[in-house]
């Protein structure tokens, strides 16, 4: 196995590095953002209001000169409170890689679910602040799959308690400004409002991240097998572990002439020998605890060095 790792740690981690240099890290909120994102979203969802009854079995009756004006304001109260969200999971992705270090003491499959969604986050994130409408494209999606997952795994309280405080501190200067919510109302609303392209893996991403949460809690029987291989692959090769069909982020082990794991010059022998190793745990026929974990990822690990060039299963 994946022995020659040792002590797995979030500070220094691939993981730390794709977060902290993400799209989403240089979205920020403005008037003209929330415009781009609701002219978006009306693109694809010209009629949000009736869009939204029939996602959520609702019956509207409203004049039709109100429903102009209701579709507007739904449209751009939608975009506006996405938006801070989108700004305020980027700052919360930090907040949660920090925990991960302190949480693998204690409950290292927690720390493994942990990880793997901010993988799948960081993944949903990968398109350039300049040409993601604001944030409707992918930003969205990665807002709810982070949002999502931190309410499945019982961490959505440090987060609920920043909106508060943020919204403490707004109301000082504008009483009337109300914080955007984080509770299920408000995430089916826009749930409903995810570009259709995007409806399909968003909802493959949060049923494998489902997964994942299932499957660690008796994995966390032998809190040493995850501390070694699980945490540390997620950490040092999330992308392993990014099972998302994003349309504008695909993986590869080089672009750019750089090394997508380490961030070194390509070729990066060091990261295509780790690939090599796990592409044939797949091929051992071990299986055993955590199986499931491991094929997905061997069979990236294996796909990627093809793409790549690299033939993973001639050193046999
Ligand atoms: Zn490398």
């Amino acid at each position: 196995m994946f022995n020659f790792f040792a002590n797995p740690s979030y500070q220094g981690s691939t993981l730390e590095r794709l977060i902290n240099v993400s799209p989403a890290q240089t979205i920020q909120f403005s008037e003209e953002s929330s415009e781009t994102f609701a002219r978006a979203l009306r693109k694809e969802y010209p009629r949000p209001l009736d869009h939204l009854a029939q996602v959520t079995n609702q019956k509207i009756t409203l004049e039709d000169k109100l429903q102009d004006i209701a579709n507007e304001v739904l449209a751009l109260g939608s975009a506006t409170q996405a938006l801070m969200l989108i700004v305020s999971a980027s700052g919360m992705a930090r907040y949660y890689g920090s925990q991960i270090d302190q949480l693998k003491m204690t409950n290292s499959g927690a720390a493994f679910a942990l990880a793997s969604a901010l993988a799948e986050y960081v993944h949903a994130c990968n398109v350039p602040a300049t040409n993601c409408e604001g944030g409707y494209r992918q930003h969205l999606s990665a807002y709810l799959i982070l949002r999502d997952s931190m309410e499945s795994f019982g961490f959505l309280g440090p987060w609920e308690q920043r909106i508060a405080a943020f919204e403490t501190e707004q109301k000082k200067t504008d009483p009337k400004f109300a914080a955007p919510k984080l509770d299920t109302k408000a995430m089916t609303v826009l749930r409903s409002f995810v570009p259709r392209s995007e409806q399909p893996v968003l909802s493959q991403v949060l049923q494998q991240l489902n997964t994942v949460k299932n499957t660690v809690g008796w994995l966390n029987l032998m809190p040493g097998v995850l501390d070694t291989v699980y945490l540390q692959m997620v950490l040092s090769m999330p992308q392993l572990f990014m099972t998302g069909q994003w349309s504008e982020s695909p993986i590869a082990l080089y672009a750019n002439g750089k090394c997508t794991f380490c961030g070194g010059p390509a070729p990066c022998q060091p990261c295509e020998n780790r690939l090599i190793e796990i592409a044939l745990e797949s091929r051992s026929g071990k299986g055993g605890i955590g199986a499931s974990h491991v094929g997905p990822a061997a069979t990236k690990a294996a796909q990627l060095l093809i793409n790549a060039g690299v033939d993973p299963y001639r050193h046999r």
